[in-house]
């Protein structure tokens, strides 16, 4: 072996690593890492916190170890990962603290936000939070692992480490939730933390109503003075020119002071379109966790705590029937308990699997999926991708776009199920063999490559979250 450097060595590997991950996992967990010593059959990897430390060791130890063994061409008999702490000071948001209300309209916003199935207003506190939405009532599966662990290392050390926070994910999967379960837990650690809780429609219309009105000096104040900022869906934030540039200032303003500024969005930073650079880069600063539909077992999971939490049991096998036929989301799984619990009450008949698959019949499996356009589709991929639709459909045969053109190809077969035909005239007037081609080469590749199978899973929430 030609002798590497210990940089040569921990790049090669990254770029192996890259390969099986997907892009938002990558880049959260090995964005600030290297080797800081290859000691014989040992390598010491150094990362940026615990967070990650326990995560690589959790998830990615064996294929780190496998990856490093290729690249060094020698069998290694250890890896550790070693903290080295950073430059910046660990703030401590708990002192100079001023407490301020979220005005009547924030809590009008969240107000205004309630699921159509609750049926009585949930309550608030005074910041607009909602008393349910603490970590006590989230359940934990696979696909909320990873935004729930970053919530809670948040909520250990605010305004540091991972600042922001960026949760994503598609609707009704408990963002709103956990982003509003970090201000509860803050506030129960010190109850004088100023948080402010905001959904992206009610900064830009605090701040268009400020700059209206001149009273530009008040909303910097309400949105600057806070130890905790909550921004619900920043993904609306897309082509509004001076909310963006105001959202930018006042994040410096917060990031700067270590202040733990949080956003939740339908999609990775990447995919809001027209965010302006600086802002993006903003974004993808800190963490970036993602949240996909629970499996199964979760889903039973959760219904069995709402079943506890109202005081309504129901049966191993009923619930086994309620999350196998409601699987896109967390918000439609509720709807449709209450759905059975409230018809089983008005008639006061005994619950049974049957009739609950009557109650249900209208909770197709497509169900809550609006109907999506080519177009749509395209502009997903392409977004995603981070290449023009112009390229997409154009001649190029750079590995760059094929790719992103199969998956295009594949998404219209499965998603919109149009015919081949249709799907090579939408991709700029190919043949229909060629998207034939294209269809079954990913759904080959899709088993065995684990970064193509979470590329796809992301775009297909992407395409029916837009
Ligand atoms: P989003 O903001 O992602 O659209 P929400 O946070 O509003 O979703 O969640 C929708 C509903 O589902 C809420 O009532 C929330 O409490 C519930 N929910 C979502 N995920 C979970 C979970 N993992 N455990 C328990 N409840 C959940
Ligand atoms: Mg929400």
């Amino acid at each position: 072996m030609t002798a590497m450097t210990t940089q040569q060595v921990w790049q090669a590997t990254l770029g192996e690593l890259e390969l099986s991950l997907s892009k938002a996992n990558f880049t959260t967990w090995f964005k600030s890492t290297f080797i800081s010593a290859i000691e014989g059959e040992r390598v010491v990897i150094s990362v940026p916190n615990t967070f990650t430390k326990t995560w690589l060791e959790k998830k990615y130890h064996a294929a780190i170890v496998k990856s490093l063994q290729q690249i060094l061409n020698s069998p290694i008999r250890e890896v550790l990962y070693r903290v080295e702490v950073k430059t910046q000071p660990e703030a401590q948001p708990e002192t100079k603290i001023k407490q301020t209300a979220a005005s009547a309209e924030t809590r009008l916003d969240a107000a205004l936000e309630i699921p159509e199935v609750r049926e009585a207003p949930p309550a608030q506190n005074e910041f607009g939070l909602r008393s349910a939405y603490i970590f006590e009532n989230f359940i934990v599966g696979k696909g909320s692992e990873l935004a729930h662990a970053a919530a809670r290392a948040v909520v250990d050390n605010p305004g540091t480490k991972y600042n922001p926070l960026f949760i994503y994910g598609g609707v009704g999967l408990g963002k709103t939730h956990i982003l509003q379960a970090i201000g509860h837990a803050l506030l129960a650690r010190n109850p004088a933390t100023r948080i402010l809780y905001a959904t992206c429609e009610q900064f830009t219309n605090d701040f268009i109503n400020a700059v209206r009105s001149g009273r530009g000096k008040e909303f910097k104040d309400r949105y600057r003075n806070v130890d905790l900022l909550l921004i619900d869906d920043i993904q609306f934030i897309t082509g509004k020119e001076g909310t963006q540039e105001e959202f930018f200032h006042t994040f410096n303003a917060l990031h700067q002071a270590n202040k733990q500024v949080i956003l939740t969005s339908d999609r990775p930073p990447k995919a809001i379109p027209a965010l302006e650079n600086r802002l993006l880069s903003r974004m993808e600063w800190g963490m970036i966790a993602d949240i996909t539909p629970p499996d199964l077992e979760t889903r039973i999971a959760i219904l069995k705590t709402k079943c506890s939490e109202r005081g309504t049991p129901l049966t191993e096998e009923i619930l086994h029937e309620i999350a196998a036929t409601v699987a896109s989301n967390v918000r439609e799984l509720e709807g449709a308990l209450n759905k059975v619990v409230a018809y089983h009450q008005f008639k006061n008949l005994q619950v049974t699997v049957e009739s609950t698959r009557n109650i249900l019949a209208g909770f197709s499996q497509n169900q809550g999926k609006k109907s999506v356009t080519a177009k749509q589709l395209l502009q997903t991929v392409s977004l995603y991708f981070d290449i023009r639709i112009e390229d997409l459909l154009g001649k190029s045969r750079e590995k760059q776009m094929v790719v992103p053109r199969q998956i295009a190809a594949f998404l219209m077969r499965r998603e919109l199920s149009h015919s081949f035909p249709a799907i090579g005239n939408a991709l700029g007037g190919r043949d229909h063999t060629t998207a034939m081609h294209a269809c079954d080469k990913i759904s080959r590749e899709v088993e065995t490559n684990q970064k193509l199978k979470q590329d796809i899973e992301l775009l297909r929430e992407r395409i029916y979250a837009v």
